[in-house]
């Protein structure tokens, strides 16, 4: 019987404890049980991270209680933990944070409880008489439950009979029922019912992908990560499915990632469906769970209850056990990767995970990110392609509309091309859907005085402010500012300041005013504020209550819609010219993805991409749907430029409200990281971040980058410990940064 417990205490760092096991709590004391310990004064939470022969205090204090009946962590979430504290240079506290929900490891919310009636007998014939007379109510609950033959929740019997519960005590009392209290699930899909899917019979090529995925489901200790290359609406989610239903066969359990955005009631449909006359509910965790939802979802997954758990970025740590298969759909996505610490990348846990475990691991798409498709040409992922759609179906036509050829016949440049506004017109006859893109919300980007040039810009950041129109007001979307919108220049007083660089608002507008009789629907974060509005947006999308869907990239994600005909991107640039070394790769995956909305149904689908860059890569590329080569060509200049993913990069970010202190420390972390730095590990030069301030902070960034990331990140550990920052200077560390900016 093992002792001691060492403890890691929540909200102190990387501060670790001893504590002796009571005899109490002997056996009940496991690595991931979480605990209640004294601390000074008070009694803390923490989680028990090993068991020691020997403690390294003489006779520690004893563990106060266990929270929960088992240890919330299995052995391999604790492994993984460590991995992730070590990898991306965080706490193993903040990594165990990420693991285990916080409703869950204060054990505060608790079960919802439920009070459940079921009969015992009847009373006697005279006295039932006797009851229908007087309490004709209590007559009916009696006659219900006798009815059932099985516990009826008070809830319903409430609704049905209209008795409450003191009624039923009353009822229990005179010994005809009996009254019981269980737990029960908050399901936020319980008013929905899922009606069971066949799955298909799949083509030649989705039979070799499945065959390599269940023989990697089957011996996982001998497989390796999979990469499933495969055309938007080429069956891949059916492959998913499939080899799902495979693992439960063998009393196995899935993980599936979907990004936070594709988490649409629509794939948790398709899910629920396939699976619905299963003994395997389905799990969900999203992040718009209420913390009592989390609580219930987490805990099915842990019980056995659910063995398929589908959700975003933090599904990755689900407690299932006896893991069968872990699928990262569109696994290039950057909703992945987490921007706060611990600043993991899902996708990477997930193979790592597999690996532990050990799994499969599946990580599908239509456009890999590049660091999984070297990942595949090196050998250490095995690659499974599908060329086709699955229905047969063609992939849309793609066009691109050079938007220099329009400037100059209407003031400033036109938001649709003839060619696009002519489509439009042409599906709203043929009574077939438009969806139009745009990455950018708000009316317009900027204003700007054309007398004196001056440009509202954000008191705190180091951007210029959005015009809202219906709003009226001027908004900063980094830091939330929010001011007026200005009539005369701030500066020079001048009454002519112009909007300029349209947003969805703007898009909506326009479209209304040139095609009046369309009914039309926008979809971004402003429209989006309301928990519901999503679902209702998409349903009336889908049952084709709406014309023309305007959106962000909210709309580009997993959506389905047969009778989406035409797509229009309607500036193809905006993601192309960011200071940043993916923002080829990103506009690839963009115009691939929002493509993909079109043509899924019986008609082909068109896509116009509007753009001021026709000849760039990415957009050529895009145009003729070849992934292969525009990674062939992109890898060559990541090669060239010695970028990830042939080096890992390590970005440091100091803030500070004052320049010149965020300044100098950049420049003393960066002497001292000179010192000692491991081989082959390359320091750049401190310097401000592209977004030189944020939120009234000043930002400079420095660089690591290197072949041998976990050596670097040892050395920067060391020595952010040896050097201590001023108050009011933050230090950042981001493995494998997604955001450069
Ligand atoms: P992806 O996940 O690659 O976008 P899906 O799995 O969503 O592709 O498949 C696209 C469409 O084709 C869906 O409507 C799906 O039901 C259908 N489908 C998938 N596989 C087959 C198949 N083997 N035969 C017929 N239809 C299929
Ligand atoms: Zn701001």
């Amino acid at each position: 019987m093992p002792r001691y417990a060492r403890v890691l205490i929540d909200r102190t760092g990387a501060r670790e404890f001893d504590y002796a096991i009571p005899a109490e709590l002997e056996g009940a004391v496991s690595v991931g049980t979480r605990v209640r310990v004294p601390m000074r004064q008070r009694v803390l939470t923490g989680t028990v991270l090993s068991l020691p022969e020997t403690p390294a205090v003489p006779n520690p204090r004893p563990i106060a209680g266990v929270v929960g009946t088992r240890p919330l962590l299995d052995p391999v979430l604790l492994r993984l933990g460590e991995w992730i504290a070590r990898y991306y240079c965080c706490p193993v506290e903040a990594a165990l944070r990420a693991i285990l929900p916080e409703t869950v490891r204060k054990g505060q919310s608790g079960f919802k409880q439920q009070w459940f009636a079921a009969i015992r007998r009847l009373p006697e014939p005279p006295e039932l008489d006797r009851l229908r007379k007087k309490a004709p109510r209590q007559a009916a609950a009696l006659d219900h439950l006798a009815k059932a033959g099985a516990p009826v929740a008070a809830a319903t019997l409430a609704e049905q009979c209209t008795v409450t519960l003191t009624t039923l005590r009353a009822l229990q009392r005179a010994g005809w029922i009996v009254l019981t209290q269980e737990n029960v699930d908050r399901d936020p899909w319980a008013d929905e019912e899922f009606l069971p899917a066949a799955p298909h019979e799949l083509n030649p090529e989705q039979a070799a992908a499945l065959a390599a995925t269940l023989a990697a489901v089957e011996h996982p200790a001998n497989s390796k990560p999979l990469l499933l290359h495969g055309v938007t609406g080429s069956g891949k989610t059916e492959i998913y499915l499939q080899a799902i239903e495979h693992a439960l066969g063998l009393g196995k359990t899935a993980i599936v990632l979907v990004p936070e955005i594709a988490l649409t009631p629509q794939t948790v449909e398709r899910f629920k469906s396939r699976f619905a006359r299963t003994d395997a509910p389905v799990a969900v965790l999203h992040s718009h769970l209420s913390a009592g939802e989390r609580h219930d979802e987490w805990h099915k997954a842990r019980s056995g209850r659910a063995r398929i758990v589908i959700g975003a970025r933090s599904a990755v740590f689900a407690p299932l056990e006896n893991l069968g298969l872990i699928v990262v759909d569109e696994e290039h996505e950057h909703s992945y990767k987490q921007e706060e610490t611990p600043r993991y990348q899902a996708r990477d846990v997930a193979v790592v995970r597999a690996s532990m475990e050990p799994c499969a691991v599946l990580l599908g798409s239509a456009t890999p990110a590049l660091e999984s498709w070297q990942n595949a040409i090196a050998g250490k992922y095995e690659l499974l392609q599908l060329r086709v759609r699955a229905d047969d179906r063609k992939l849309p036509r793609i066009r691109v509309i050079d938007l220099r050829m329009h400037t100059g016949r209407t003031k400033g440049p036109p938001l649709f091309s003839e060619r696009l506004r002519s489509a439009i017109e042409d599906r709203l006859e043929k009574r077939e859907q438009t969806i139009l893109f745009l990455n950018r919300r708000g009316y317009a980007t900027s204003l700007q005085c054309p007398k004196c040039g001056h440009v509202c810009m954000c008191p705190n950041c180091s951007i210029s402010l959005t015009y809202h129109r219906a709003a009226a007001r001027m908004n900063c979307h980094l830091c939330g500012h929010s001011e007026r919108v200005a009539t005369r220049c701030p500066a020079c007083s001048d009454p002519a300041i112009r909007h300029s660089g349209a947003g969805t608002e703007r898009i909506e507008d326009v479209v209304a005013k040139v095609f009046p009789k369309a009914r039309v629907a926008r979809m971004d974060a402003d429209t989006m504020t309301r928990k519901e509005a999503y679902r209702e947006t998409l349903g009336a999308f889908r049952t084709g209550r709406i014309d023309i869907l305007i959106g962000t990239q909210m709309i580009a994600k997993g959506l389905h819609f047969p009778n989406v005909t035409l797509v229009g991107i309607v500036n193809a640039d905006l993601s192309l010219h960011l200071p940043d070394f993916r923002a080829g790769e990103r506009t690839f995956q963009l115009l691939t993805q929002v493509a993909g909305r079109a043509g899924r149904g019986e008609v082909e689908g068109d896509v116009y991409v509007q753009t001021y860059t026709p000849f760039s890569p990415s957009i050529q590329w895009a145009r003729r749907q070849d992934y292969e080569e525009f990674a062939a060509q992109e890898l060559g200049f990541r090669r060239e430029w010695n970028y990830p993913p042939f080096t890992h990069l390590a970005l440091l970010t100091l803030r500070s409200p004052s320049e010149a202190r965020a300044a100098f420390c950049a420049e003393t972390l960066a002497r001292r990281l000179k010192e000692g730095m491991p081989d082959g590990v390359v320091l750049g030069e401190p310097a401000p971040a592209p977004l030189a301030r944020v939120k009234g902070q000043y930002r400079f960034h420095l660089s690591l980058r290197g072949r041998t990331i976990l050596r670097a990140v040892e050395h920067l550990r060391k020595v952010i410990e040896e050097t201590p920052l001023p108050a009011d200077v933050r230090l950042t560390v981001d493995v494998d940064p997604c955001q450069l900016m």
